[in-house]
This record gives C-alpha cells, structure tokens and sequence, in this order.
C-alpha cells in the first residue's frame, strides 16, 4: 500500500478544506466527538449537515456511480475522513442506513429495493435504525423472537426490540425477524424494511447513564409490512444480517474514528490549557494515545482497501471495533484524570470545563464496549473464526 498523496490527492485535499470551512456550520463544529442523536433538533441539524454534504457530493464517496456515489478512490475517501476530523465536523448522522445497510441493499437488495432506498440514504431524507437486539437476544442475537407471519402480500410482524438506537427520529428500520419457528435458530430469520410510521409500532425511550435518551424500546402489535419489503430469501435473513453486522464492526469503525481522533486533538489543546503539557505522566499518556490512533487509521485503511476492491469485511474487522473501544475508553479516562473533579460537571454549568463534553464522553464511552458487539463476543469470533481455536 503506498499512502503518500500525490498532485491530484493534494488538490481534492485543499478542495474539501476550503469546502468545509466555508459550510461547516458554526453550531455543529467541535461539538464532533460527542454530538448528541438523542435531541430532536440536534438530529434536525446534523441531517440538514449531511444533506449539504451529499449535495457537495461527500456522502458516500466510494458507493459506484449506479448507486448514487462517486465511485471514489480509497485514497480520496481518507482524505475527506481526515478533513472532517480536521474541521470538527460530526459524523454523519445517518451512519448506520450509510456504512450499514446501504452496502446490505448493494449486496442482497433487488433493483427495486436499491432504486427505492439507497439515494434517500444518502440525502439523509429518511432516517434508519438497526432493529436487531431484543430483551433476551443481544450478544445471543439468533435467539431472537419477533415474529413475522406472511398473510398475503404483507408480512404481519409482532414483538419487541430493545436499544434501538434513533428509533424515535428514524423513518424506517432494518428488522431481523422469526418468520419460521420450527427451523433451526439460525435458519428460520428474514430481514425486513419496516416504515416506523406503520400502525402498530410503539416507540418508548430509554435513558442512558449520559442523561440523554438515543435508544428506545420498540414494539410491534400486528405491523403491516409489503412483502416486496423482504431483503434476501425469506427464512435466509442471518446471512443479511451478518453482512450488516460485518460492515457495522469495520466500516463504522472507520467513520466512527473520526469522533475519536477529534477527541484527541481536543484533549491535547485542554493539556495545553491547562499547562499541563511538561507533566511526564501526561505526556506518555497521551503518546500512547497517538500510536493507539495511528494503528487504529492505518487497520482501518486495510479494511477500506479490501471493500473498495469489491471485496467485503470478514471477522478480523472485529479488531477494529475492539480496539477502538479501548481506545475511546482510555482516552474519556485520560481526559477525566487530566481535568480532575471538574471533569464531573455536566454541560449547563460555568464550571464545566469544554462546556461538559468530557464529562458527556466519559459516560458515553461506556456504551463502546457494548455497541457492535461486546468485547467479549468479539474476541470470542477473533479466536474461533479468525485463529481457528476450539469454539466457545
Ligand atoms: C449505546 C448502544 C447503542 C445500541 N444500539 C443498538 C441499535 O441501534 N440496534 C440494536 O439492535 N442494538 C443496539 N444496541 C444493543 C447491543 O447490540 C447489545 O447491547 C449487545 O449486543 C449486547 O447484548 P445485551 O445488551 O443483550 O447483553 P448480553 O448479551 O446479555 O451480555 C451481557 C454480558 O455477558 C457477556 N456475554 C454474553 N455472551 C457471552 C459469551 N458467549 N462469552 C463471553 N461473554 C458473554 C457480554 O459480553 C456482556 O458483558 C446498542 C447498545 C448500546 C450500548
């Protein structure tokens, strides 16, 4: 792999700056590592964000032309990742339809359902969750138990969904549901494209330690979905689901780091603040951090190469994810032990050092090592599916 940037890298390079310093809105930037999905007008933002984006044609880069994207190379699509790290920008907002179920439908979707959702993904003018975790199927997610019962031309779904992030601002949801009983765990699963707005559908928040409410239980009483809603073969929905999953683990990863180097940069301007930057401890600490951030980028630029290749990720994409929690965790951690007690005062207070975002990091980092899978399962399918060791 050879990344040095040549004349016409240089030149998209100073393209995106200038493009981002002139449309970045003020409100938006900084607010990078920690933008909240949980606030209504928040996500009203960030969706008019990445529709100038998309306009400017910066969603979805290396998507093929056909599908609405550039068809860029992997260079030009770090430079644009590092160009928004670089102006504090938020990730995209409708992360999980872009780096998730986009490439899902590229792979398993009919023409039909491609030419009805992947542009709308793009713009941003319909929101996605991820309507996979249930009360008794998260790590253990085949064990799931929503039911879908074809009558007709619709599918008729009943059940309960957990953690569903965004689901009280999202327009539709890639559902894995139980459409055969009988079957084999894995076996009898289907993936659906279910409008949230259908009736039946009940949506309750759940606060999170950060204060803030980004998933939601959701119910389903009798939803109405058209069969042609269907992506793959009916009963054959693990399969979809696993590419989803795979592009969740790795590709996200990549878009998530964006947040995470913006941290960085931050935390490294707050030790200067505070004059802190002679202390020897801090100083190894954050060095740490750098390599930690550098070898994160660079895992990341092997994963991009593979998919912009036309291949797709496999299990190792599972170290990206767990590395970056760790690293997320260690620098919320570095960041608290660098403010002291005031890192605990939350966003609203004069006190709060940065207006509150370590505070907010700090909580939110929690989650990291939850999300996309727990740690645990991830090393889990990094020892049985990558270095071959007897199963769990
Ligand atoms: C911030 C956040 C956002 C989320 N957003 C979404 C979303 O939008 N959509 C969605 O569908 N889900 C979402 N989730 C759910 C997430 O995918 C699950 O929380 C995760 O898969 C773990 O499932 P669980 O919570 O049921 O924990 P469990 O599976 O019950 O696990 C509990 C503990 O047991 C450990 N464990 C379980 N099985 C094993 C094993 N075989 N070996 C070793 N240890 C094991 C786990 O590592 C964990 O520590 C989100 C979670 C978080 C934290």
């Amino acid at each position: 792999m050879n990344f040095d940037f040549g004349e016409r890298e240089e030149a998209f390079r100073k393209e995106v700056r200038a493009w981002l310093e002139t449309h970045l809105p003020e409100d938006l930037r900084g607010r990078a590592f920690a933008a909240s999905r949980a606030d209504v007008n928040e996500v009203r933002r960030l969706r008019a964000w990445q529709k100038t984006m998309h306009e400017a044609g910066y969603v979805g880069m290396d998507w093929p032309r056909e599908f609405g994207g550039r068809g860029a190379t992997l260079v030009e699509q770090i430079i644009l990742f590092q160009e928004m790290a670089r102006a504090e920008s938020p990730q995209l907002v409708n992360r999980g339809g872009v780096s998730m179920l986009g490439p899902t439908l590229m792979k398993h979707g009919t023409p039909a359902q491609q030419k009805r959702f992947l542009r709308n993904i793009l713009t941003a003018d319909e929101l996605w969750c991820q309507g996979f975790s249930e009360p008794n199927a998260g790590s253990d997610l085949a064990n799931l138990q929503t039911r879908a019962v074809r009558n007709g031309d619709h599918f008729v779904v009943t059940g309960q969904k957990v953690w569903t992030s965004m689901a009280h601002v999202a327009d539709w949801c890639f559902l894995l549901v139980r459409t055969d009983p009988a079957a084999p765990r894995h076996k009898g699963i289907s993936f659906l494209l279910v409008d949230m707005r259908s009736p039946g559908i009940a949506i309750r928040p759940l606060r999170q330690i950060t204060g803030e409410a980004e998933f939601n239980e959701v119910f389903f009483d009798g939803v109405r979905v058209p069969a042609e809603n269907l992506v793959g073969r009916l009963h054959e929905g693990w399969a979809v689901a696993i590419t989803t999953l795979a592009y969740e683990r790795d590709l996200l990863t990549f878009i998530r780091h964006i947040s995470l180097r913006n941290a960085l940069h931050r935390l490294v301007r707050l030790v200067r603040e505070q004059g802190k930057g002679g202390d020897r401890l801090v100083r190894q600490k954050i060095a740490e951090l750098w390599i930690g951030e550098r070898a994160l980028e660079l895992n990341g630029y092997r994963s991009l190469t593979r998919i912009l290749r036309g291949g797709q990720p496999g299990p190792e994409g599972s170290t990206s994810k767990l590395f970056w929690s760790q690293l997320d965790q260690e620098l919320a951690l570095t960041a608290t032990q660098v403010v002291g007690p005031y890192s605990q005062i939350a966003h609203g207070s004069a006190w709060a050092p940065d207006d509150g975002q370590w505070e907010f990091y700090e909580l939110l980092a929690r989650g990291s090592g939850i999300r996309a899978g727990t740690s645990e399962i991830l090393r889990n399918i990094l020892g049985e599916r990558v270095l071959g060791l007897p199963k769990d």
